[in-house]
């Protein structure tokens, strides 16, 4: 049974907003056991040669994969691309675009927070930051950590830089249409990452679910780092309800902060159809 392979398809490098370089984290994979990986960095392509070049000589099968952010009924909601061409000119465009509003966006919540009397977070942030287009809410909360602001990340998520917070500045990203295409129009399999994370009423989910297939999309992740019990039954269901392919992924970025290591989520449930069955064209060896 295709369920029963050790399948993570969501992590993140010092591209975007993880803590191991992509050579790190291919051979922790390969040490976790992972049978097909794909790394997904926010909004990056920037270590996909690196990822394919490691993962070969880890003799690990690989999908290019990425997550983009998007805003969808005033919400960020994250869709991963799998299986993608990873130099595809509109696709390259479309993530450079994306990433373009995020330097404007942190100096904005440096700002709110120095009001609130943590100056110079903007400047701190930045030595954590691999990429210099991709400064991220996570270095701003790795810089508080160090700065003993709080006691780890999850506290300056709450307190600091989470919707209402000083910190957190609005941001518009790419639309629900335009990462969809993106993707799909690169090849690959669009995916909705972590749908159990986004504060949606019933009307809301059922909308994102409706308009992402209308749109071409064709996964969901059942399988997450971000999910439980509940979540994995609801979703699964939600692949039969929408006719989606399931996926499996970590969300892992750093061995200090995740909760979920590389390869270490349970297997996805028999009712559903994987999606790297219909990726199994575009795996890499
Ligand atoms: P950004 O793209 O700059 O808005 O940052 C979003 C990233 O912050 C996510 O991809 C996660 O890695 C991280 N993140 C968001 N919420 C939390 C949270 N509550 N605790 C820890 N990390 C979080
Ligand atoms: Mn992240
Ligand atoms: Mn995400
Ligand atoms: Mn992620």
């Amino acid at each position: 049974m295709t369920q029963l392979i050790n399948v993570d398809l969501h992590c993140h490098s010092v591209l975007s907003d993880g803590t191991l370089t992509p050579e790190a984290l291919a051979q922790r994979a390969r040490t976790n056991g992972v049978e097909l990986w794909a790394l997904t960095d926010h909004d990056e392509l920037g270590g996909q040669d690196r990822a394919i070049t490691a993962a070969r000589a880890a003799g690990l099968p690989y999908l290019t994969g990425v997550e983009v952010s998007v805003t969808f009924a005033g919400v960020t909601v994250h869709i991963v691309g799998l299986g993608m061409d990873h130099t595809n000119p509109a696709l390259l465009a479309g993530l450079q675009a994306t990433r373009g509003g995020r330097e404007q966006r942190a100096r904005e919540m440096s700002d709110g927070l120095a009001r609130v009397g943590i100056p110079g977070v903007y400047e701190g942030a930045l030595k954590f930051v691999g990429n210099p287009d991709l400064i991220s809410r996570s270095h701003f909360a790795r810089y508080l950590v160090e700065m003993g602001v709080c006691k780890d990340i999850s506290e300056v998520f709450r307190k600091y830089i989470t919707e209402g917070k000083p910190g957190f500045v609005p941001h518009r990203w790419a639309s629900l249409g335009d990462a969809v295409g993106w993707i799909t129009g690169a090849g690959g399999v669009a995916v909705i990452a972590h749908p159990g994370r986004y504060k949606f009423t019933a009307t809301e989910e059922y909308a994102l679910f409706t308009e992402f297939k209308a749109h071409g999309g064709q996964g969901v992740e059942v399988m997450t780092g971000a999910h439980g019990q509940a979540d994995y039954a609801k979703y699964a269901g939600f692949c039969q309800e929408f006719d989606l392919l399931a996926s499996r992924g970590s969300d892992f970025h750093s061995p200090e902060e995740s909760h979920t290591d590389l390869g270490s989520l349970p297997y996805l449930p028999g009712s559903v159809t994987p999606v790297w069955e219909l990726l199994q064209p575009r795996i890499l060896q």
